[in-house]
């Protein structure tokens, strides 16, 4: 399994899905550009995910707020005093660490070797040290369970201190009239702060939600595992404003679409797990993770949270004004209308770079093709065509007798609709394996037949059956297919 993600990552870097950010200056650490299938891959999970939100649900309406906002923000809701995560370093290999991560992975190191009491019991000193803030229990536990540096082997550990995750700046040229702003850590805030605005002039009424897609920033301690922890990211949030007391059943309800929406794009049921958490964040009456099972274990990749009235009520008391929504509708209990109130708050946030691995891993697949007489393999990508990066190739069976033109003008019939890509080099053979590794639903090939009868062939990329088919039905076909 572990070969499994190096070749994973390396054919993310081959096919221009995901390069280390800077890597002629050696990279940046935590930091991924996209390249040109990345980006498709990227664009389509974050349509498939706006279209199941907000063009799916009438109630729910998309936003797109600034990654600068008003500093106080972020005091309202915790981030300032409350965002960050306990950090200790070796003082032989100047190497810094998660205090919680390194017991993390004790715990599990205890689990494999099959000691559960005592991994048990080191969870549940773990959580009460951070439950009480309580830093110097944590260094003790870190130094009791003789772990050592991983680099050096030293256990000869610093003090565990509070590390705060927000980026910030300076706004202003002028340096005493500048003031510092933070990198959003998540799009949440942004929907908050407008709750009222897309309210109002949206004539919105309970229940109702609101998305966002965009970056978020954060100054994790340690990177890990490529583009699971990233120090600039981005999220699919979802805030969906409810009344009091009927939290529970909307939080019931997005846990359970949440979950059909990832399995609606065919991935085993098997490979996917609820966690509940257990210590709960300070604003949260309820949260559970969808987790998917990645090759080094399942892991986070979104949340769906019951966050109360908290960030409301905080950003009511720290902006003075009123955060109430009237609800004009009937009680039956009272036989009057619910009147002002505060909503609380159902979130569902999941992570896109999060949602592009697993789809990436999930795809991935060396298949043996090999017969009694000969040897062969290929690796394939086993997309859902509407996330697939092309959705065909255009391949002129050879450069010349005007097979190229043909092939153009076929695409050029086509690509207004689909993204397609064009190729004439190498044997057909060799193309269908790099469209293969790029996960393209589609070959087509032009050939001397069509001059005469306009018919292609078509080449299915999981069947790897080919038809003849004709050129005028490539639209139909592609988009049966294709769309969503
Ligand atoms: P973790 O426990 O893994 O740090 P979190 O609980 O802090 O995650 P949330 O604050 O709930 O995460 O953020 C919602 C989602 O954003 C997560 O489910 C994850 O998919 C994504 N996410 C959070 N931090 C990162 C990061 N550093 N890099 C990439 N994605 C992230």
């Amino acid at each position: 399994t572990d070969d499994l993600f190096k070749n994973v990552i390396s054919h993310a870097k081959e096919y221009g899905f995901v390069f280390q950010s800077s890597e002629i200056y050696d990279g940046l650490s935590a930091v991924y550009d996209y390249g040109q299938n990345g980006s498709e891959l990227k664009n389509n999970i974050k349509t498939y995910w706006w279209k199941a939100m907000v063009q799916m649900n009438d109630n729910i309406v998309g936003i797109d707020s600034a990654i600068f906002m008003h500093p106080t923000i972020w005091k309202a809701s915790g981030h300032v005093d409350g965002f960050s995560d306990p950090m200790i370093d070796n003082k032989d290999s100047k190497k810094r660490y998660r205090a919680d991560q390194l017991l993390e992975d004790r715990i599990a190191k205890l689990d494999e070797e099959g000691k559960t009491s005592e991994a048990e019991e080191l969870q549940l000193a773990m959580d009460n040290a951070l439950k009480a803030e309580d830093l110097p229990r944590l260094r003790e536990l870190i130094i009791e369970q003789s772990i050592k540096c991983p680099i050096s082997g030293t256990a000869n550990w610093t003090d565990v201190r509070q590390f705060n995750l927000m980026f910030s700046t300076q706004v202003g040229a002028i340096a005493d009239e500048s003031e510092t702003i933070y990198l959003r850590p998540e799009t949440a805030q942004g929907i908050f702060v407008n709750y009222l605005n897309v309210q109002k002039s949206g004539r919105m009424k309970i229940p109702f939600g609101i998305a966002q897609i965009g970056k978020a920033f954060r100054n994790e301690v340690i990177a890990r595992q490529f583009i699971i922890r990233m120090r600039e990211f981005e999220q699919m949030e979802m805030q969906f404003f409810v009344r009091p007391g009927t939290q529970r059943e909307w939080f019931d309800k997005w846990k359970a679409t949440r979950l059909k929406w990832h399995l609606a794009l065919g991935t085993a049921e098997e490979k996917y797990r609820y966690h509940e958490h257990t210590k709960l964040a300070h604003y949260a009456d309820a949260a559970y993770d969808i987790e998917f099972n990645f090759p080094f274990g399942f892991k986070e990749v979104e949340g769906i949270h019951s966050r109360t009235d908290f960030d409301l009520s905080q950003h009511e008391k720290f902006s003075r004004k009123k955060m109430q929504y009237f609800d004009p509708e009937v009680d039956p209990e009272t036989g009057k209308p619910y009147g002002n109130y505060i909503p609380y708050v159902i979130e569902t946030s999941i992570g896109l770079d999060r949602m592009f691995l697993l789809t990436l891993i999930n795809a991935y697949e060396e298949e043996d093709l090999s017969t009694q007489e000969k040897q062969d393999s290929r690796t394939v990508l086993r997309l859902h065509p509407c996330l697939a990066p092309v959705k065909a190739a255009i391949f002129p069976l050879t450069k010349k007798d005007g097979l190229p033109e043909k092939a153009r003008e076929i695409m050029d019939e086509l690509k207004l609709n689909f993204n397609l890509q064009y190729e004439e080099k190498d044997a057909i053979g060799k193309r269908y394996r790099r469209q293969d590794a790029i996960g393209t639903p589609f070959c087509i090939t032009v050939d001397h037949q069509t001059l005469e009868d306009n018919t292609v062939t078509i080449r299915h990329r999981d069947s790897m059956a080919q038809e003849r088919v004709a050129a005028a039905d490539l639209d139909r076909i592609i988009g049966d297919l294709v769309s969503w």
